[in-house]
């Protein structure tokens, strides 16, 4: 595989989902930053985004529902190049009905190499990251030279 890069922009796209008993944590992350967070575009899950709109008034677009395939959702989007950073507070102590989706969602964002913050601990640091508020330049694979390898 042919790597290229491409920047990240400065006013960044985040997505953002929590498995049910993670969803009050995912709140309180966003409480935490929401001074940051509303200089970006939000983008989340069903109810992770109208929990996280009614606790914080940011405003965050709704896709559905992650057992209803927003996750499958989220994941084309990161392939499309519209979504820069992923904060997922996937549970790690219940199985879920949707468990393909959850491991599809981790590996297009592992694919097209957009930072992923799987706890707060994680997303803390990132959201406070300098290259929270500027562009960065990541590596991406080359679909034109992998098309024309075909
Ligand atoms: P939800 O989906 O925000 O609609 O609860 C999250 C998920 O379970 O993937």
């Amino acid at each position: 595989m042919e790597f290229i890069t491409k920047p990240l922009p400065a006013n960044k796209r985040v997505a953002l989902v929590a498995h049910d008993h993670r969803k009050s944590a995912m709140i309180q992350w966003c409480s935490r930053h929401r001074t940051s967070l509303q200089k970006h575009y939000l983008l989340a899950t069903g109810t992770t985004g109208g929990k996280i709109e009614a606790a914080t008034g940011l405003k965050v677009e709704k896709l559905l529902s992650g057992p209803l395939g927003g996750d499958q959702q989220l994941g084309a989007r990161i392939s499309e190049g519209k979504v820069d950073f992923l904060v997922f507070f996937w549970d790690p102590f219940e199985p879920m009905p949707h468990d393909p989706d959850v491991k599809a969602l981790l590996r297009i964002a592992a694919v097209w190499n957009i930072p992923v913050a799987c706890n707060s601990s994680s997303a803390d640091m990132m959201v406070q990251s300098a290259l929270m508020e500027r562009s960065f330049g990541r590596e991406v694979p080359d679909y034109q030279c992998y098309l024309k390898q075909r």
